[in-house]
């Protein structure tokens, strides 16, 4: 197939064009490559699976440890399970300037199938495939004389050694688990899983499951369990839905406050108080950040040169494909040297800064990434960096619109909505990049 859009041809000649190697070639990485290309830079995008798309490759196969504990286990890097659809309304959820319209799917908040499909459009349209090495994992990455050296591996090939000016890390960061700690777990006969492991919920037939977490993936879970389960047990830190006790429309799942302690007979027991004897704890309790090929000596130092590690799609409570469309642009200007950074003394009074109201908020270090309400501020800032038009108003209102919606309807948020108006509208904008 030949490509819509030439990315041999840059319209700005770069004025420092750059060897860049690019980490995934998930959303962030298909992206972060395209912009890259955009300004001029030499690019190679390594990924270790067989097929471009990451998280959006559903993958029906689980790991050999449910807990996705043990750090030898053969890894699955994608967390979705089969019923999964988005969260997000499918306008305010596609790169900026190639949104994501009906490809097969004709629904709002789509399955999973269409955003995987939606991504291999995008890396057809704009000829990115052959930038991509695919079964490619990279093993370790660290600076060599002033330049990033790149150890990948391939099966055929073995491990490879070569040099980059500059490496760019879109690895993601929905695959390795993040659990919950109980008192007492160590003696619990039960089965424990962590979400990432969850595809299907016909293993929890007739059984007693008790799920950990109130976050979107929590929310679909829970359901989609009850369907077949005995009895479903939500266990929230932050209960964001209905009170604690029955959830309504259910007559098999109840709310919890957290789990106080779990026991050698079985019964766990909550800080509200009750107690059930269960089979399955299911924690949906998130993921970690790891970057386990990165080798920087313990410091990432910027002198002079241009900086030259970066990382796309680290935030999170956030719209990744535009937010990581812009943060490519914003690498790809600031290693050309179009756009500058401040100085090594503003960016760190800035960081200290930041985390001096972390403390006295009493906001946990972990919350860095956590963009939550600035996310507009955030990519505005971006955008004009690179001047950019900012985010469209409509997309501000539909975003916050189905933010609320998702919570005051879990159940029917996909399919029931007020903002009709706000979607026309978003349809209408559409309409230039399809010409
Ligand atoms: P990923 O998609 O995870 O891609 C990372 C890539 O890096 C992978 O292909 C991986 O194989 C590769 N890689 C990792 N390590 C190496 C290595 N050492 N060498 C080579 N390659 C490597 N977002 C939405 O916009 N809407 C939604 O509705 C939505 N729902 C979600 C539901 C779930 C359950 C999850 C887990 C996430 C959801 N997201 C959603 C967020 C989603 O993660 C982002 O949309 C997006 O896929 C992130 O892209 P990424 O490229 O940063 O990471």
């Amino acid at each position: 197939t030949i490509p819509k859009h030439n990315l041999n041809f840059s319209p700005f000649p770069p004025l420092t064009p750059q060897n860049v190697a690019v980490i995934g070639a998930g959303a962030a990485g298909l992206v972060a490559a395209r912009e890259l290309r955009r300004e001029g830079h030499k690019v190679v995008v390594f990924e270790r699976e067989i097929k471009v798309g990451g998280t959006w490759v559903y993958n029906p196969s689980t790991e050999s440890y449910p807990l996705g504990l043990d750090p030898t286990r053969v890894v699955i890097h994608s967390s979705l399970y089969a019923s999964l659809r988005t969260n997000l309304p499918r306008e305010v959820m596609g790169f900026r300037d190639y949104p994501f319209v009906v490809q097969r799917d004709p629904r709002r908040f789509s399955g999973h199938v269409e955003v995987l499909e939606y991504l291999n459009n995008f890396e057809t349209e704009f000829g990115l495939g052959e930038l991509v090495r695919l079964g490619a994992e990279v093993r370790r990455v660290w600076l060599e004389g002033g330049k990033w050296k790149i150890r990948s591996r391939m099966s055929v090939r073995g491990d490879l050694d070569e040099v980059y000016d500059a490496v760019v890390v879109c690895n993601g960061h929905y695959t390795e688990p993040r659990i919950a700690e109980i008192p007492g777990i160590e003696t619990w006969p039960g089965l424990q899983i962590h979400s990432h492991n969850y595809r299907i919920p016909e293993p929890f037939q007739g059984q007693v499951v008790i799920l950990i977490g109130s976050s979107a993936s929590a929310v679909d879970i829970c359901r989609d369990i009850a369907g077949v389960a005995k009895e479903v047990h939500v266990a929230s830190r932050s209960v964001t839905y209905g009170p604690i006790g029955k959830l309504p429309g259910h007559d098999n799942m109840w709310l919890h406050s957290m789990i106080e302690s779990a026991h050698g007979d079985g019964i766990v027991v909550f800080r509200d108080g009750s107690a059930v004897c269960a089979d399955v704890i299911l924690h949906c309790t998130g993921y970690k950040y790891t970057f386990p090929f990165l080798d920087t000596n313990g410091a990432v130092t910027v002198d002079d040169n241009p900086p030259s590690l970066s990382f796309v799609g680290l935030p999170w409570k956030v719209v990744p494909f535009p937010l990581c469309e812009l943060q490519s642009k914003w690498i790809a200007d600031v290693s050309s040297g179009r756009v500058s950074l401040p100085s090594s003394n503003e960016m760190m009074a800035d960081v200290e800064a930041f985390y001096r109201n972390f403390n006295t908020s009493g906001i946990p270090k972990h919350y860095t990434h956590n963009l939550g309400d600035s996310l507009f501020e955030y990519n505005d800032w971006l955008a004009s960096e690179c001047e950019c038009p900012p985010s469209d108003e409509w997309g501000k209102e539909m975003y916050s619109a189905a933010s609320k919606n998702r919570k005051v309807r879990p159940e029917t948020y996909r399919d029931k909505w007020d903002d009709e108006d706000l979607a026309a509208q978003a349809r209408e904008d559409f309409e230039c990049f399809s010409k």
